[in-house]
This record gives C-alpha cells, sequence and structure tokens, in this order.
C-alpha cells in the first residue's frame, strides 16, 4: 500500500533497524521504545490490523509467532510481551498489523 508508513520501512523507503527478515515478515526496534528491548514484527503483506486476519491470510500470522519464538529464544528474553492493538482507541496509530514485542521491565498487568 503506497501510503502506509510500514509497507514503507519494508520497502527499504523508510530507514528502520532490522532485527530479522524473511519473505513474509519483517522485524525491526520501535523507533520510540517503551521497554529495554521493543520490537516489532510485521507481516511483508499489508493487512490493516488482527480485524482484517482471514482465511486466505491468516498462515502469516502463525508464521508471525514463531519468528518471535525463535527471535526471543536468541535474545535469551527470559520474559516478554507480545501486544497488537487494533483501532485507535486500543492505540494503533499505525494501520498495518504489527506486533509489539517488549521485554527488559516490570510490566503491570491489566494495562492502562
Ligand atoms: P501502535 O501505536 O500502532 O500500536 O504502534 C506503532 C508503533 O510504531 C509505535 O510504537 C511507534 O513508536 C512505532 N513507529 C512509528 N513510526 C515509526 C518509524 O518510522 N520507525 C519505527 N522503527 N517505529 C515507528
Ligand atoms: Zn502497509
Amino acid at each position: 500500500m503506497s501510503d502506509c508508513l510500514f509497507c514503507k520501512i519494508v520497502a527499504g523507503e523508510i530507514p528502520s533497524n532490522k532485527v530479522y527478515e524473511d519473505d513474509l515478515c519483517y522485524a525491526f526496534y520501535d523507533i520510540d521504545p517503551q521497554a529495554p528491548v521493543h520490537f516489532l514484527v510485521i507481516p511483508k503483506e499489508h493487512i490493516q490490523s488482527v480485524s482484517a486476519v482471514n482465511k486466505e491470510n491468516s498462515r502469516v500470522v502463525s508464521h508471525i509467532f514463531e519468528v518471535i519464538a525463535k527471535l526471543a529464544d536468541e535474545l535469551n528474553l527470559k520474559s516478554y510481551r507480545v501486544v497488537s492493538n487494533i483501532g485507535e482507541q486500543a492505540g494503533q496509530s499505525v494501520f498495518h498489523m504489527h506486533f509489539h514485542v517488549l521485554s527488559g521491565r516490570d510490566m503491570t498487568w491489566p494495562p492502562g
């Protein structure tokens, strides 16, 4: 999608600090980290949010969770949180589905 910030990051049109990449997904450090470790994992294909996941595109979601488990292992994350905000009220500001991976500090529950 031409007007999407994260599609531009996938295309290399906007620089990012890459953690991992394969044919289906791209992982990069958040520009405004909310924890000592904070990266995002996104599908290369433009999907607006979790609410747009369906039978046709859901394979990338299970793949992304395999990648998160692998990266967490490689980065030696003992405890971490995976978050996806859906819609503005929940805090979504970029409308290309992404999974935040946060680690390295105490976290509260419920979230604010
Ligand atoms: P959301 O608010 O949609 O759940 O998460 C979007 C995330 O993208 C935010 O945590 C924000 O800091 C991050 N972000 C926004 N613009 C950029 C950017 O240009 N580069 C990187 N690396 N992260 C960004
Ligand atoms: Zn996009």
